[in-house]
């Protein structure tokens, strides 16, 4: 089936029993055994759950992997529990890559909890494919990528990553969430294993907070579920549902998503007030023949830098009535937000840190013209 077809039907079959056209909310720890050890393929819903496994078999239908190969999605508590699985494969003394423009959750799990347990790991800016090439080490058991990067929306060529990392027999992590599969699918562009929090535009509601592993490789897939039982991070039923219900409507969320980005991200670029934007979509990002290949549209992220200053910034992110100031993305509320200061103030003093005047936007779905009016008078204020 294809991709809109695969939102509202894969893994959601109408309910046996009453025949519910959505998938019922599972809300039981225990299943009912028929005889000792004789069950109905559901006993303890850390292990599975009904809502859950739907959740899963839509994931894995979204990001391309085809039922019965073996390959597969788990999902979990959130972005960062789905991160921390991935944290259960790497030993002492293997090596793991970042890029320099990542979600700070992430840096800081690598830096700050993987570290001390012996694994290393080390940045690079894999937008250079000379620099990522010899990043890569003998040790270097995953490489891992944001494409596009958050916050200033630079790409990764995931296939030529996915080249560099086989290189080396280390496994190529992509982080989708900002593309979500609607617009990108790295595992077709040779990566093992898709990262996504759920959190935003797959559940695109802000209302749950969850995380999801994607992958094409049976071995991957196995040693996912086990991890994902073992060490425990599993979503409720009812956040599993809403991620669930979310997904029904992503196609359509996400033109119209791309379609105010670009308004807005040619809005800023004639802005006197603006001094650099930040948007794949436009043909002057010095990446968007790559993002034209490797994406199907551009997304609702836009940067941008305030002319003024740190104190510029904040004042714009202060001032906007309708783009709400939060952290977060992917929503249908349009959100604004001071990176230094909010998301990733976590990574100030590394090589993530990123400048002080840097604005971000997670374009929501209000009419674009209210948006542009609101941007408008903050950027006056
Ligand atoms: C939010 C986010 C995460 C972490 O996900 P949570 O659901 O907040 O744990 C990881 N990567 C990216 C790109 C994100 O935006």
């Amino acid at each position: 089936m294809r991709f809109e077809t695969d939102a509202i039907h894969a893994g959601q079959e109408p309910e046996a029993t009453t025949g519910a056209v959505t998938v019922p909310i599972y809300a039981t720890s225990t299943f009912v055994q028929d005889a000792p050890g004789r069950h109905r393929g559901y006993e303890y819903s850390r292990t599975h759950n009904p809502t859950r496994h739907a959740l899963e078999v839509a994931l894995a239908a979204l990001e391309g992997v085809a039922p019965n190969t073996g390959g597969g999605a788990v999902a979990t508590a959130s972005g960062m529990a789905a991160t921390a699985l991935i944290g259960y494969l790497l030993k002492p003394g293997d090596h793991v890559l970042l890029p320099n423009d990542a979600y700070g959750g992430t840096f800081r799990f690598f830096a700050r909890v993987l570290a001390d347990q012996g694994v290393a790991w080390s940045v690079v800016d894999m937008t250079d494919r000379r620099l990522l090439e010899t990043a890569v080490r003998s040790e270097t058991r995953l490489v891992w990528v944001e494409t596009p990067t958050n916050p200033f929306l630079r790409l990764v060529d995931i296939e030529h990553a996915a080249t560099v990392a086989h290189a080396q027999d280390a496994s190529l992590v992509v982080d989708n969430t900002f593309a979500t599969p609607y617009l990108q699918h790295p595992l077709a562009a040779g990566a093992d294993v898709v990262l996504h929090s759920t959190t935003k535009y797959l559940g695109g509601h802000s209302d749950t907070v969850g995380g999801a592993l994607v992958t094409g490789r049976p071995e991957l897939d196995e040693r996912f579920r086990f991890l994902l039982n073992a060490a425990g991070p599993v979503p409720g039923p009812f956040d599993a549902w809403l991620v669930l219900r979310g997904i029904k409507t992503l196609a359509v969320r996400m033109e119209r998503h791309c379609a105010n980005a670009a308004r807005v991200a040619a809005f800023l670029s004639d802005h006197p007030v603006v001094s650099e934007v930040f948007y794949p979509g436009l043909s002057r990002h010095s990446q968007h023949e790559l993002a034209t290949r490797q994406m199907a549209g551009f997304g609702g992220m836009v940067s941008f830098r305030a002319a003024g200053g740190a104190g510029a910034a904040q004042r714009v992110a202060s001032s906007t009535r309708l783009f709400l100031l939060a952290e977060s993305l992917g929503g249908v509320e349009s959100l604004i937000e001071v990176p230094a200061a909010m998301t990733h103030a976590s990574v100030r003093g590394t090589a993530l840190e990123v400048p002080d005047d840097l604005v971000r936007l997670s374009v929501g779905l209000e009419h674009i013209d209210d948006l542009l009016e609101d941007l408008d008078q903050a950027l006056h204020a």
